[in-house]
C-alpha cells in the first residue's frame, strides 16, 4: 500500500507516516482489542479515555511540559483559538483588573506573516478593546509589503501590562520563522517582556509544532496548534495553557467581560479533562500514533536534526540555483521556515514547467499559496531526508535545463 504513495509536500493537511496510516486503518476496525473501531467507540470508554491520557502523557514528555501547564484538546482548529485566546486572556486580565475600562485592556500583536495578521484582525473584530500592532515586519521587507523577514529586536514596541501578547511562531503561508537560538537576530525577543511577570504570551505553532523543542516553554500563557501539519489530521486542537489562564470566564462576565461559549473556555475544558462534548476521536486516535512512532524514532531531538537538515539542504539547493537566475528566495536570511520554504522560479511559465515536472516524478503540493505565489515546499515531520534528497534532485536538474 505505501509504496504506490506519491511525496506530499503540501503545507496541510500534510503528509502522515505511511506506517502509521497502515496500523490506524486496523483501528478504524478494531480499536487497541477492543473489537470496535475507534471511529465507533464511546469517547467515555475507558480503553479511548486512557489513549487521550497517553497521548497527554508523549506531548508532555517530549516538549518537556511542566506542571504548570496544562494540556487540552479541542476542536476549531486555529482559527478558533484566534477568538477563545483573546476571550479568555481578556476575562483573565478583567479578573486580575476589574476597574480598567475596555479601552485600557490592551492586547499587543506581532505581526510577522498572514495568520499573525489574520489573528490581529480577528482581535479587533471581538472588539471592546484596543489591538496594538507591536510590530509588523512588512515595514521591514524588501518590496515594502510582503511578509518576508523578522523584524530588528529595537523595533517591538509591546504595552505595559497588557491582556495579552501575541505571536505566530512559523508563518505557513509566507515561510517565515522566527530563529530558536536567542542570540540571533531573528529570534523572538523574549528579553524584552517583562520576566516579573507572569506573561499572558500567546503562540501560534499550528505549522511547527512537534517539529523541535519549544523555547521558553515556560514563559507562555498559552501555545496553540491544529494537529494537521505535523502529527495528524484536521480536527484536533492542541492547547498547552498555564494553569493562571484558566479562569472562571462567568465570573468575568459578571464583571463586564463578554460572555464565553463554554466550548471555547479553557476552564470548560479543563474541568472536563477534554471531554466536555464528543472530542474528534479519529484525529486524537491518528495523533497518538504519530506520536508514539516519533517517540520511537527519537522525539524531538531526532527531528529537530532531522528538519535542520532537511531545511539546510533545501535552501542550499535554492541558493545554487540563485546563482544561475533560476530560482529566487523569498525571505529574508535568518527568518526562513524549516517546514516551509517558499521561492520564486523566474521567467515566462517557468514555475508551471517546475510544478508539472515535480509531478511527473510523483511530488505534489508544491504550488505556493495563491498570496503569496511561487514554489511552497513543506517539510513536515512525515518528511524524510530521502524524500527530501529526491526533491532536491528534481529541484538540480531542473535549474540545470533552466539555466542552459
Ligand atoms: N495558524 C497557522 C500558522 C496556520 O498555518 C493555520 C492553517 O494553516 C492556521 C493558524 C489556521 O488553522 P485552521 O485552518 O486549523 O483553523
Amino acid at each position: 500500500m505505501a509504496s504506490s504513495r506519491v511525496l506530499n509536500f503540501g503545507a496541510g493537511p500534510s503528509a502522515l507516516p505511511a506506517s502509521v496510516l497502515e496500523k490506524a486503518a486496523e483501528g478504524l476496525l478494531n480499536f487497541n482489542g477492543t473489537g470496535i473501531g475507534i471511529a465507533e467507540i464511546s469517547h467515555r470508554s475507558k480503553e479511548f479515555t486512557a489513549f487521550v491520557a497517553n497521548l497527554e502523557f508523549l506531548i508532555r514528555t517530549q516538549l518537556d511540559v511542566p506542571p504548570t501547564h496544562a494540556i487540552l484538546f479541542t476542536q476549531g482548529g486555529g482559527s478558533a483559538q484566534f477568538s477563545a485566546t483573546v476571550l479568555n486572556l481578556l476575562a483573565r486580565h478583567r479578573l486580575l483588573h476589574p476597574h480598567l475600562s475596555d479601552d485600557e485592556r490592551v492586547m499587543d500583536y506581532v505581526v510577522t506573516g498572514s495568520w499573525s495578521e489574520k489573528a490581529a484582525e480577528e482581535a479587533k473584530r471581538m472588539g471592546g478593546s484596543r489591538v496594538n500592532v507591536a510590530v509588523d515586519s512588512r515595514k521591514y521587507s524588501k518590496d515594502g509589503k510582503s511578509f518576508d523577514n523578522i523584524p530588528p529586536h529595537t523595533e517591538y514596541a509591546f504595552s505595559p501590562d497588557p491582556a495579552l501578547i501575541y505571536y505566530c511562531e512559523n508563518e505557513t503561508v509566507d515561510g517565515v520563522e522566527f530563529s530558536h537560538k536567542d542570540a540571533d537576530a531573528t529570534s523572538f525577543p523574549y528579553h524584552l517582556l517583562d520576566k516579573g511577570a507572569l506573561l499572558p504570551l500567546v503562540a501560534d505553532y499550528s505549522s511547527s509544532f512537534m517539529c523541535r523543542p519549544i523555547p521558553h516553554l515556560s514563559d507562555h500563557a498559552v501555545i496553540f496548534a491544529g494537529a494537521q501539519k505535523n502529527i495528524g489530521p484536521a480536527g484536533l486542537t492542541i492547547l498547552i495553557v498555564r494553569q493562571d489562564c484558566i479562569v472562571d470566564v462567568d465570573a468575568a462576565a459578571q464583571l463586564g467581560a463578554t460572555p464565553i461559549p463554554l466550548t471555547m473556555s479553557y476552564k470548560t475544558l479543563f474541568d472536563s479533562k477534554s471531554l466536555y462534548n464528543t472530542p474528534s476521536v479519529l484525529p486524537i486516535y491518528i495523533a497518538g500514533l504519530v506520536l508514539e512512532h516519533l517517540a520511537e524514532l527519537g522525539g524531538l531531538k531526532y527531528y529537530e536534526q532531522t528538519n535542520r537538515k532537511k531545511a539546510e539542504k533545501v535552501y542550499e539547493a535554492v541558493r545554487k540555483g540563485e546563482e544561475k537566475a533560476v530560482l529566487q528566495r523569498k525571505v529574508q536570511d535568518g527568518a526562513g521556515s524549516w517546514m516551509n520554504v517558499v521561492f520564486s522560479v523566474l521567467g515566462d511559465g517557468a514555475e508551471q514547467r517546475f510544478i508539472e515536472g515535480a509531478e511527473k516524478e510523483d511530488m505534489k503540493g508544491l504550488k505556493g499559496h495563491r498570496s503569496v505565489g511561487g514554489i511552497r515546499v513543506s517539510l513536515y515531520n512525515a518528511i524524510t531526508e530521502a524524500d527530501t534528497d529526491k526533491l532536491i534532485g528534481y529541484i538540480e536538474k531542473f535549474v540545470l535545463a533552466e539555466s542552459n
